[in-house]
């Protein structure tokens, strides 16, 4: 072991915040003040490296940095040497839930932060639980406190009554001014206890997040939870087996510094020199080869295999372009272990890809990178979650697009994916909240009161519910939103497969199914979502020469049609005299040009490829 190396000094920790509370910029503000990073080549919010991140204000890729900081508080914890603080950032979106749980299971304490403008929301409630689950220390933090006309004493008042943090140990914070920035960090080190020091038991480390490096191969951050880790050793990773000879090994700054050796309780990284990020999985278990092989060791507990939420297919609108699709979707892959992609072929599309996505999110920050990082032009079908079906002979089998839902006399039973839905909302918004989610076949739990006293003045609840998943990705939270003008938010969880009755609506456009826009409903509503689709898309796809039918069925049964009508345009109209001859190859002219436009109407790309974003968007 390192001369110098004290686990006592060691503190690790992660912001836990919903999502604006201020979780980066506060962050930031750490780095700063610890001297990580410079002032003069810091780039705004340094935490949040993707640009479209900064865009967004959403952290997707977690970021680690390891400071160093004087004590400077007026405790008995004064040291001529300074501390080291590593700061696991978390994901700030709902679809990133078991990544967060991971830098927690990492931690030994997390900063709370509570917005002071917005108080209390429905990540606040979930985060603090998770960090309880794990036992971490949490230090309570009001921040944005540089904002005018804000009420903290209601702010405060809240966070004592609802998770009972004794009101003086409320710190309070503005990443923007940096005050109380220096008691936060003080405060880190005295309430957040060090690592438990088992560096006597065999190796184990706790992955808990991962990225590609072009030199270095798929590089696994990871906690040290017993003993520690060299190179020249040969290393396992625990539920998926794949050997880790490390190439390099040490901590974030937040780049890359090579130790060569990571002690218990440090927080750092090992490099793998492999090519496939999939190689490596989030909440896994290096341990050694050899303690592997004799069944030495347990693994860490709580792991889950990556599942993803919402699938949907990606189609070049350019079958030129699949080429440079796969070889886009490929490098973005590279670095998100949690997209998974597999070739798929449609008769009306061509050739693309069937993905899987943790939530709505990620899908739109997926094709929103592919659209700007590569220039791809792309039709994505309607999202879809993965539903298990059991055939009458007795084949099992898993679907995630129309085109896979076979014949339905061959089919036994469906089942689909449930959540646990957990609102938090005023008073005021229950009724509508409550009509909206049972409406999307939610099924009622339990509602709870959360504060006595009024709060922004309402009182809030928190509403939950259980819900298939399917009705959450098309459009639930955008609804929510806009019912509730913004004040409520919702978190959840996947809980099982429940046995539904899962139909197929085929949605014709000019008596052709367009595949991009048939669906999969529960049979209850799938009637409802035809027609408001169909309405739609009779309002989105533009008027051409000839007139378009747009029709929703299910099975042989038409239940919705609109139809566009046709204009024409009068070219004879612009000529004056009567040279027949001219007037008769116009009119074939424009003849041809109605076979051509219907021609590609069977292709069906010739629907401007906006309307399939639009329509997907159903209300
Ligand atoms: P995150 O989603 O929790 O990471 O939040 P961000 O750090 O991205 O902050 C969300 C928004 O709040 C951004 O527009 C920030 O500029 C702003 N913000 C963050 N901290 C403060 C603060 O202390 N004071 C003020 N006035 N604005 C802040
Ligand atoms: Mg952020």
């Amino acid at each position: 072991m390192d001369a110098n190396f004290d686990i006592k000094k060691i503190r690790n920790f992660s912001i836990i915040a919903h999502i604006d509370h201020g979780k980066s910029t506060l962050a930031d503000r750490l780095l700063e003040k610890t001297g990580t990073v410079d002032n003069r080549n810091k780039k705004d919010r340094i935490l949040d490296t993707l640009e479209l991140e900064q865009e967004r204000g959403i952290t997707i890729k977690l970021q680690t940095a390891r400071m160093e900081f004087i004590y400077s508080g007026s405790k008995n914890f004064k040291s001529e040497t300074p501390y080291i603080l590593n700061l696991v950032d978390t994901p700030g979106h709902v679809d990133f839930s078991y990544e967060v749980s991971r830098s927690l299971a990492a931690s030994e304490g997390a900063i709370l932060l509570v917005d002071a403008t917005q108080g209390i929301q429905a990540q606040t409630f979930t985060t603090v639980y998770k960090a309880l689950e794990y036992n971490l220390k949490i230090i309570p933090v009001v921040n944005k406190i540089d904002m005018p006309n804000i009420d903290l004493d209601s702010i405060i008042d809240s966070m004592v009554s609802v998770f009972g943090f004794p009101r003086d140990e409320i710190i309070r914070t503005s990443g923007k001014t940096g005050e109380g920035v220096e008691e936060l960090l003080n405060r880190v080190i005295e309430d957040i206890p060090c690592p438990a020091n088992n560096s006597q038991n065999p190796p184990r480390a706790l992955i808990y997040d991962s990225f590609y490096h072009e030199y270095k191969g798929v590089v696994a951050l990871v906690k040290v939870i017993d003993g520690s880790f060299s190179m020249n050793q040969n290393y396992k990773m625990y539920a998926i087996g794949t050997e880790l000879v490390p190439l390099e090994i040490g901590y974030l700054k937040p780049e890359l510094i090579p130790t060569q050796r990571l002690n218990v309780g440090e927080i750092g990284y090992i490099a793998s020199g492999l090519k496939d990020i999939k190689s490596l999985h989030v909440g896994d278990t290096v341990c050694l080869n050899n303690d592997y092989e004799s069944k030495n060791i347990a693994p860490l507990p709580d792991y889950k295999h990556p599942k993803p939420m919402v699938y949907a297919s990606l189609y070049p609108v350019e079958s030129n372009d699949f080429q440079e699709f796969k070889d886009a979707l490929e490098k973005l892959a590279l670095n998100d272990a949690s997209l998974i992609y597999e070739k798929q072929s449609s008769p009306a599309l061509g050739t693309g890809f069937l993905c899987g996505f943790l939530g709505l999110l990620h899908m739109e920050v997926t094709q929103e990178r592919l659209s700007r990082e590569f220039d791809m032009d792309l039709i994505t079908t309607s999202p879809s979650v993965e539903y298990r079906l059991e055939k009458q002979n007795g084949e099992v089998m898993q679907i995630h697009t129309v085109a896979e839902y076979p014949d339905p006399s061959v089919i036994k039973t469906i089942s689909e994916p449930w959540i646990r839905l957990d609102i938090f909302t005023p008073e005021k918004y229950i009724g509508p909240i409550m009509e909206l989610t049972q409406k999307n076949r939610g099924a009622y739990v339990n509602m709870s009161y959360i504060f006595n006293e009024l709060f922004n003045g309402d009182r809030h609840v928190t509403l939950s519910y259980e819900v298939p998943t399917s009705e959450i990705i098309s459009g639930y939270f955008d609804k929510l939103k806009s019912i509730s003008q913004g004040y409520a938010s919702m978190d959840y969880e996947f809980i099982d497969y429940r046995s539904s009755d899962i139909v197929k609506v085929n949605i014709f456009v000019n008596h052709e199914i367009v595949e991009a826009l048939s669906f999969l409903s529960h049979s209850s509503n799938a009637e409802e979502k035809g027609k408001k689709l169909v309405g739609r898309l009779s309002e989105l796809i533009p008027r051409q020469q000839i007139q378009i039918p747009i029709q929703a069925a299910i099975g042989q049964k038409i239940f919705a049609r609109e139809t566009i009508r046709a204009y024409r345009k009068d070219v004879l109209a612009k000529m004056s005299g009567g040279d027949i001859t001219r007037k008769i190859k116009l009119l074939e002219k424009q003849k041809k040009g109605k076979k051509k436009l219907k021609e590609k109407m069977i292709g069906n790309i010739h629907i401007p490829q906006e309307v399939f974003v639009d329509a997907l968007k159903i209300d």
